[in-house]
């Protein structure tokens, strides 16, 4: 079975956490925190850079450090991975489902404007699947009413939008580590910010709150949200050669591109002044409903090809219901994720593209049974 992800493991990673290792430094102080940090702060071109356990905890500690709580709303896009959505509820607010485009999947600036009330405190784009959101339209919308920014990086990293690359957009930014993001720590997180306030306080409350003064002193609640520096060592012998796992992903999109170009298919978008990242190779048919979709996964798995739906749309989910999103909808329905990872190689590409093909022709010809999505 091919399958959809699988991180790319070195003899330099291994000697990077073996080192960590014998030192003896296998917690949260150490060395290869503080030189990750550092280093993907500079690769996303931010001052301050801090680690976390991973990227659902950074997006509760970014608002933690921005104070949004119990009243707050924060406006997200209805099409994401749920933890988006959680991190708020955890943080006490409320999160306001927005739908997304069909031009680059990403929240609508113009539903942004529509969902906003007294009580909206802050955005929290997300770069869906590697596309940079429309984030000139989103900060111009967040200066005039005041609002805050975070961005969900978490599937995006080195994505850039108008020469900048995300995690250099929001307030402050977050992103994963997860085992199937475009580097890992195996589990782990990050939150990027340029504003040295909002760094202090997210290190602050990530070690307990704890008064740096005086020890064992807590003016306030705080979490153990803390990167280990074996996971650190593992970033930073993973950040170190970003550039060539982001070229080979490029490259398996191409090649996506070009065995799978038939009127019937989308692949992943790129608008004008983005440079999105391949994080998941995306098939979207909108012929199809939710239901053929479904078939077309199984009859892949027949042929050794894992793939994976898209996410469903918050608005479907029992603790988010509300309003159904119609471009969230439709993209959730008809959309799958293709194998994606460095080390997959030509042919491999070749033998899904095979796979993909006979597989829709198959489903294709037989009648949907029921009504479209
Ligand atoms: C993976 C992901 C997260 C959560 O990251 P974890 O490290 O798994 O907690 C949050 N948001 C999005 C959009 C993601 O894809």
């Amino acid at each position: 079975m091919i399958p959809v992800s699988q991180p790319q493991i070195t003899d330099y990673d291994v000697e990077l956490v073996s080192d960590a290792m014998r030192t003896g430094w296998v917690s949260s102080t150490g060395p290869y925190i503080e030189q990750f940090e550092r280093e993907f702060a500079a690769f996303c071109g931010v001052a301050h850079c801090v680690a976390t356990a991973n990227g659902t905890v950074a997006i509760h500690l970014a608002l933690e450090a921005l104070r949004i709580g119990p009243g707050d709303e924060v406006i997200v896009p209805d099409l994401t991975f749920v933890a988006t959505a959680n991190a708020v509820r955890q943080a006490g607010a409320t999160p306001v489902a927005v739908d997304v485009r069909q031009s680059d999947w990403c929240i609508d600036p113009a539903g942004i404007e529509r969902a906003l009330t007294p009580a909206t405190r802050a955005i929290m784009p997300v770069h869906l699947y590697g596309h940079p959101c429309a984030m000139d339209d989103i900060h111009a919308l967040a200066e005039q009413h005041k609002l805050r920014i975070i961005e969900d990086a978490a599937e995006a990293h080195g994505a850039v939008f108008r020469g900048r690359r995300v995690g250099s957009f929001g307030d402050l930014a977050t992103f994963s580590f997860y085992g199937n993001k475009i580097i890992t720590t195996g589990e782990g997180g990050v939150i990027t910010t340029d504003s040295p306030e909002l760094a202090a306080r997210a290190r602050f409350l990530r070690d307990h709150a704890m008064s740096a003064d005086r020890r064992y002193w807590h003016p306030e609640p705080g979490f153990n949200y803390r990167l280990t520096n074996l996971q650190a060592a593992l970033g930073v012998a993973q950040l170190s050669r970003i550039d060539l796992l982001l070229s080979k992903r490029s490259a398996i999109l191409e090649q996506y591109r070009s065995l799978l170009a038939r009127d019937e298919f989308i692949m992943n978008p790129a608008l004008p002044g983005a440079k999105p990242v391949n994080w998941m190779t995306s098939l979207v048919i909108p012929g199809f409903t939710r239901e053929q979709r479904d078939e077309l996964i199984q009859v892949l798995r027949t042929h050794g090809v894992d793939s994976r739906p898209f996410f469903y749309p918050l608005s479907q989910l029992p603790m988010y219901e509300c309003d159904g999103k119609p471009v969230a909808n439709e993209l959730s329905a008809t959309g799958l994720n293709l194998p994606t990872f460095p080390d997959l190689s030509p042919s491999d590409v070749e033998d899904v593209c095979r796979a993909v093909n006979a597989a829709f022709d198959q489903v294709a010809a037989r009648p949907a049974s029921r009504a479209r999505n």
